[in-house]
């Protein structure tokens, strides 16, 4: 590893710090308060203006094509700008799911036309991208998707339901896994979908948190037929009864590099630092002092996964490694701020707000104890 930084990586954080600056200021100053959570109806208009103030200035997607709306940055460039971005204190991107786990995949097994005819639009967020994978009986088992897509003239005639799709309740479109094979068993026979959420006998169901926020939702297909153009260059990604790959693909992004880069966790580290100033006791501050470490140590970690990405290398199943590392470490910054502030913790505030949802880490994204399955499997070659 090389850790110094070259001239023009150096002049690129600084103009991100500068962009940032100037533009959160202004979006906070016209909203007037503290915008709402981004899981909130209200909060995700929010959220949505803030995102196309970072497309127009082509901050959103640093690391595309520049006719995607990127600016062609390298991945060491992206590295650095979401360390700007947390270090900011700018807002959650409403745009994950899309810009982080389905862009990835399209990039590597989309078209050319699928690639011109959906990054651009997800970049700029005028098409907002829920993922459906999970159903009321397939969860950590994800090869048992009993939602099905049958082949008609034309199209596809979906049936099914899908459950837990983050901002479900307010997106436009879902990419999905749907068994496309009725006699096929397990991570055969299934497929890639991309869905229009205004398809006709497609219904979407809001519901809410236990902490008040309410973008998840149900999405229930009934005979919804999907017609083979409804997506910009076809509504498959990757092939027919080849979506297990492309899946798993998708999922190496959300627990591994893009969905959760160390910026966001050196953030917290320096807040927790802060809030050390003047409270806890020693015990605590040198708690904190260990997270903070841990949240260095994730990011030379990635820096060398970026290292082996540069070269050419594949994520792979050290991805549940990473996946690991992060939902642990964001709990244990949550814990210890907050044992600092003692009982003032139990007010609504930053860091409640973090740890109700630091506890769903090690949930989403694949639970841990399906990680360390796939560590031991995979990387120790421990019997199944
Ligand atoms: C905040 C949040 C956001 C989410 N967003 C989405 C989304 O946008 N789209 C989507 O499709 N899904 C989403 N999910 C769903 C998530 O992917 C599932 O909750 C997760 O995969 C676990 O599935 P499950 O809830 O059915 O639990 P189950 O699979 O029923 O697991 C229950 C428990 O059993 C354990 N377990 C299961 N199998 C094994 C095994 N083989 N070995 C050891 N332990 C095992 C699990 O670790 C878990 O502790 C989200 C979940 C959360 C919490």
């Amino acid at each position: 590893m090389d850790l110094t930084w070259s001239a023009e990586e150096d002049a690129f954080r600084a103009e991100a710090r500068s962009w940032l600056e100037t533009n959160l200021a202004a979006w906070r100053a016209e909203l007037g308060a503290e915008p709402r959570s981004g899981d909130t109806r209200e909060g995700f208009a929010q959220h949505l203006d803030w995102e196309r103030r970072l497309f127009a200035d082509r901050w959103a997607v640093v690391s595309w094509a520049p006719e995607h709306g990127g600016r062609g940055a390298s991945l060491w460039e992206w590295l650095l700008f979401e360390e700007e971005y947390y270090r900011a204190g700018a807002p959650p991107r409403i745009t994950q799911n899309g810009i982080f786990l389905l862009a990835p995949s399209i990039y590597e097994f989309g078209t050319p036309e699928q690639q011109d005819g959906i990054l651009r639009r997800l970049a700029g967020a005028e098409d907002l991208w829920c993922q459906g994978w999970s159903e009321p009986n397939a969860g950590s088992d994800l090869a048992s998707v009993t939602s099905c897509a049958q082949r008609v003239d034309g199209g596809w005639l979906l049936n099914g339901q899908k459950t837990w799709t983050t901002r479900g309740a307010f997106c436009t479109h879902l990419f999905g896994l749907f068994r496309t094979d009725p006699d096929s068993a397990r991570h055969k026979g299934l497929t890639y979908l991309l869905v229009p959420l205004d398809t006709d006998g497609v219904t979407v169901r809001g519901f809410g948190r236990l902490d008040g926020d309410e973008g998840f939702a149900e999405v229930f297909f009934d005979d919804a037929f999907l017609a083979d153009d409804a997506v910009p260059g076809g509504v498959v990604l990757g092939q027919p009864e080849g979506g297990w790959a492309v899946a798993m693909a998708t999922a190496g992004s959300e627990r591994g590099l893009t969905l959760r880069s160390p910026g966001r966790f050196l953030a917290t580290a320096e807040r927790l630092v802060e809030l050390c100033r003047d409270r806890g006791d020693d015990g605590l501050r040198r708690r904190a002092a260990t997270a903070w470490m841990h949240a260095d140590a994730y990011q030379q970690q990635t820096l060398a996964t970026v290292t082996k990405l540069a070269a050419g290398a594949k994520a792979g199943a050290e991805a549940s490694l990473t996946k690991l590392w992060w939902s642990e470490l964001d709990i244990e910054l949550h814990a210890i701020a907050l044992d600092l502030l003692g009982p003032e913790a139990e007010l609504e505030g930053p860091w409640s707000k973090g740890w109700q949802f630091a506890l769903s880490g090690p949930i989403y994204a694949g639970t841990n104890e399906i990680q360390r399955n796939i560590a031991a499997e995979r990387l120790l070659g421990l019997p199944r």
